[in-house]
């Protein structure tokens, strides 16, 4: 089949553009072909179908658009400060001023007293008499027949591209005569049977209607049927590769469940688990026996006790004879679930290594040559242990702990660090909407831990306002006398470091002198300290050693101090939902009643109220990830950046999660049943992938 039709055309070719302008083009948006310039839709249409009298304007209106003849200009203000006001006179008799404070020039030259105009434009006012600054002017003459829609696309433009006469009007005459010249050439891109299933709009239709609605009856099924197409090939994509994934690489077959397991699970497990850490190692077990690689992210909410649903995988690995590893992003997270592992397993006499940036040379060196060897089948550490140096004898699982630090070369290298990919479990806390896990982690298996272990008491979320902290600090006492601790937390964003550390600083030297020695001793930990020191206090506050840990951000990630009562954020209102959140799951992890106290000042921004708001009502992490969406856009949720999310046109993440739900449930269909797209009526769907070139499916890009 043809790859380059009509569509590729280089747009310098388009009449009217010409190299100059195409390269302004590209410079700005990115546009280099006819099928990009289509693809620019509009973001928004006016309905020009209505004329308004000059006496009807008032402050209500957004835009007018007036029918009238121009009766009078005048050039005012000397050559400082000229402006160009002419007089449009409507139907009715009403006067309005036009008026221009740039480009009169050429307006004046051009502007023809006593011809009749379309005018369309903002009104101003000034001293309650209305005039319509810099309006879009048409001779009635003139209006073309084809741009008579009801409803106008307006297009973005910029600055630049306005020099070179690309505003709306300019992109919407381009596109037009793409659209007139190469209608007959669209092709339809979804199978047939999907189409006339759902009552879709064919893409040509589709395409026209965007631009160039008749009504807006038709505009929303145009933007649907591209909407919908837009999720369709992201789903294809996606859930194509993993079926290919699957079927290009057997996966290590963890065929028994032995003793290790077994005993742990039997003898040394320190609590019952609950039924949702039960489902989930059921499915772990199940993907890692299919013979075929498991790729599986493992969703739950802090506190929901992913560490031992991993200790477990590792055990079922090294019971076949497997090697595996557990990644954390930071030293203190390695660290700790080292411990936490070597302490459970030490009774059953499991050696567990542990690598990281400071493990020292000769260790590093005892513990390369038992991995390479397989003597050592368990491994903790941080990205450490994905360098090269780094080699295994039969490594058959990697879990990857709150994944969304990790970049994809990375994950490509534990990839390769076997010559069957290993089974790879990435674990997040970070509770991601379902649509969004769907396109970020589409072609991973998505397990969830919705439950939290028994007996824990919801974490109080309290509101107060910065006036109130001497009140804050009694209560802090009432908790340390009962033995409990405390952290408080400051901001730390990257722009304002400076401040941030003297808010940090002063913050700690403030509470220092509320909470004096002997009686109180208080930890600080942030990012500027030394691995060391930083683990040092870390592991003071946790032995209980300190009372009250001050801390920027460092601590947000998987940190676990069950005795630890209290959060207080300062600064409340600079921080994300989803990291208000993770912050909050420091505590709460123990038996006693835990509180977390939001700070801030009196001044909220609405955005900031509802983030507030939601924490306090909430500590459910799904419907606080839900709030983030509809909050931030997917832009701005960790891991949508090399995603694809970002590029959708049309759909929207947070508003269009039915429509990709549906999306993702008619491709999973058709793979179901037609799993090579071979059969005719997929033919749209081969023509696809053979048109991007099937180069762009490389499997180490996702997992
Ligand atoms: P996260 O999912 O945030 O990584 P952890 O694995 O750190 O959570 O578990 C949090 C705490 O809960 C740990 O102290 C852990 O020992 C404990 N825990 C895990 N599962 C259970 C359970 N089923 N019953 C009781 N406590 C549990
Ligand atoms: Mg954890």
């Amino acid at each position: 089949m043809e790859r380059k039709g009509f569509f590729d055309t280089p747009i310098e070719y388009l009449k009217g553009v010409g190299p100059s302008k195409a390269a302004v083009l590209n410079k700005e948006f990115g546009i280099l072909t006819y099928s990009d310039l289509i693809q620019h839709y509009p973001f928004r249409y006016i309905d020009r179908t209505r004329f308004y009298l000059i006496s009807e304007i008032g402050p209500e209106l957004q835009y007018i658009q007036l029918k009238g003849h121009i009766v009078d200009k005048q050039l005012i203000g000397d050559a400082r400060k000229k402006r160009l006001v002419a007089t449009l006179k409507d139907e009715r008799g009403g006067h309005l001023e036009l008026v221009w404070f740039q480009g009169i020039k050429f307006i004046d030259k051009n502007l023809q007293i006593g011809k009749e105009y379309i005018a369309f434009g903002k009104p101003h006012f000034f001293n309650s008499k209305p005039n319509l600054p810099h309006p879009e002017l048409e001779l009635v003459s003139e209006v073309r027949k084809e741009f008579q829609t009801a409803l106008q696309p307006v297009y973005s433009s910029t600055e630049k591209l306005k020099l070179f006469f690309l505003d709306s009007k300019g992109f919407m005459r381009l596109i037009y005569s793409i659209l007139q010249q190469g209608f007959s050439l669209i092709q339809e891109t979804l199978p047939y049977n999907v189409i006339s299933h759902y009552k879709l709009m064919s893409r040509k239709e589709a395409l026209v209607q965007i631009h160039f609605p008749t009504d807006s009856k038709s505009l929303q099924r145009a933007q649907l049927r591209l909407k919908f197409e837009e999720l369709f090939f992201i789903q294809l994509r996606l859930l194509f590769n993993k079926q290919i994934k699957k079927r290009l690489h057997n996966g290590s077959t963890f065929s028994i469940v032995g003793d290790l397991f077994n005993s742990f699970y039997k003898n040394h497990l320190p609590f019952e688990l609950t039924n949702a850490q039960k489902r989930v190692v059921k499915e772990i077990r199940q993907d890692t026996y299919s013979g075929l690689q498991m790729n599986r992210l493992l969703q739950g909410d802090v506190g929901s006790g992913k560490t031992v649903v991993a200790l477990m995988s590792m055990l079922l690995a090294a019971d076949n004879g497997f090697q595996s590893c557990m990644m954390a992003p930071t030293e203190i997270l390695a660290t700790q679930h080292y411990n936490s592992i070597s302490s459970l397993l030490q009774p059953m006499g499991i050696a567990v290594g542990l690598l990281t940036g400071s493990t020292r040379k000769k260790e590093r060196d005892k513990l390369h040559e038992a991995l390479k060897n397989g003597e050592l089948k368990l491994l903790v550490g941080t990205h450490a242990l994905i360098e090269d140096k780094v080699q295994f004898e039969n490594l058959g699982l990697v879990i990857i702990d709150e994944q969304h630090r990790f970049g994809v070369e990375q994950r490509a290298k534990l990839w390769r660090k076997n010559s069957n990919p290993p089974h790879i479990l990435v674990m997040t806390a970070t509770p991601i909407p379902r649509t969004l896990a769907m396109t970020l982690y589409g072609d991973l298996d998505v397990s969830v831990i919705d439950e939290l272990p028994a007996g824990r008491k919801p974490i109080s979320t309290i509101h107060k306002y910065e006036n109130n902290r001497l009140r804050l600090f009694g209560f802090l006492k009432e908790e340390i006398a009962k033995g409990r601790q405390v952290y408080i937390v400051y901001p730390l964003i990257e722009e304002s470091e400076k401040m941030d550390y003297l808010d940090l600083m002063n913050g700690f030297e403030h509470i220092s002198n509320v909470f004096p020695t002997p009686q109180y001793r208080v930890s600080i930990v942030h990012g500027k300290m030394k691995a060391a020191e930083k683990d040092m206090e870390m592991e003071r506050f946790k032995r209980g050693e300190t009372h009250i840990m001050v801390a920027t951000t460092v601590i947000e990630v998987g940190v676990n101090v069950p005795n630890a009562s209290v959060m207080v954020i300062e600064n409340a209102e600079r921080f994300g939902l989803s990291q208000l959140h993770q912050l909050r799951g420091r505590v709460g992890r123990g038996a006693e009643q835990s509180y977390c106290v939001l700070m801030t000042s009196h001044k909220l921004s609405s955005e900031a109220k509802i983030r507030i708001d939601t924490m306090v009502r909430t500590n459910d992490g799904f419907e606080i990830s839900e709030m983030d969406l509809k909050l931030r856009g997917p832009g701005d949720i960790e891991g949508t950046q090399q995603s694809g999310v970002l590029d959708l046109k049309l759909a929207d993440l947070a508003k269009d999660q039915q429509l990709l739900i549906e999306a993702r449930k008619v491709v999973e269909e058709i793979l179901t049943e037609d799993p090579s797209l071979i059969q005719e009526k997929n033919l749209n769907l081969r023509l696809y992938f053979q048109k991007k070139g099937l180069s762009e499916i490389t499997w180490e890009k996702i997992s």
